[in-house]
């Protein structure tokens, strides 16, 4: 994929998200990374209902930016997985409503199980699994978050989405169709949550 195909289709999911509400006022941030190994990634405080091709510069995998405009202040959490894994070639990350009350579980993760909706996930052939989404506390310093992902990802597994406390939500594939696709279903995943919460609660 070359910088054009990378800004054509990062500004079509941004605009999907945005029209969808999952990246309200200039939140979130897309990237993908190129045939030549570098990386094409949102600049940092744009409308993502009105990016335009010059809103995603190139920058190399080690996040040194090319030309002047800065990358997303999260850009080191984009990085932290393309590093560790060259069959991510797309990260999507959004603040929606859904995800960030799905955040703020006690827990410290969220688990789905036994629903058709899982199929979506890259790999998941069945609705008979569970998988798990952990939940890493908010911190201004990328470079603390970016660690912590990393050291849980190494001991717990990859998995394919993450949360962070009263934020947001990470997720990913192997191209930006596939990261749209975990997006999607981890939006539904994040209704069905909140519905069936307030349908106990009623029964209480
Ligand atoms: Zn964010």
């Amino acid at each position: 994929m070359n910088l054009e195909d990378a800004q054509t289709g990062l500004i079509a999911v941004a605009h999907e998200a945005h029209a969808r509400g999952w990246v309200p006022a200039t939140s979130g941030n897309f990237s993908a990374r190129l045939a030549s190994g570098d990386i094409a990634i949102t600049v940092s405080g744009k409308d993502k209902g009105k990016l335009a091709p010059e809103d995603i510069v190139r920058m190399s995998a080690a996040g040194t930016a090319h030309g002047r405009l800065k990358p997303s202040a999260e850009t080191l959490l984009h990085l932290q997985l393309y590093d560790r894994d060259t069959r991510i070639n797309a990260v999507v990350h959004t603040h929606s409503v859904n995800a960030t009350v799905a955040s703020q579980s006690s827990s410290g993760r969220i688990c789905f199980a036994n629903l058709e909706i899982l199929k979506a996930f890259s790999g998941i052939k069945t609705h008979a699994t569970s998988i798990v989404i952990p939940i890493f506390e908010n911190n201004q310093d990328i470079e603390v978050l970016a660690n912590e992902v990393e050291r849980y990802m190494t001991t717990h597994g990859q998995g394919i989405a993450y949360l962070i406390a009263g934020h947001g939500l990470y997720t990913w594939g192997a191209d930006i169709n596939e990261s749209m696709r975990h997006l999607e279903a981890l939006e539904y995943l994040f209704d069905y949550d909140r519905l069936s919460h307030s349908g106990a609660a009623e029964n209480e």
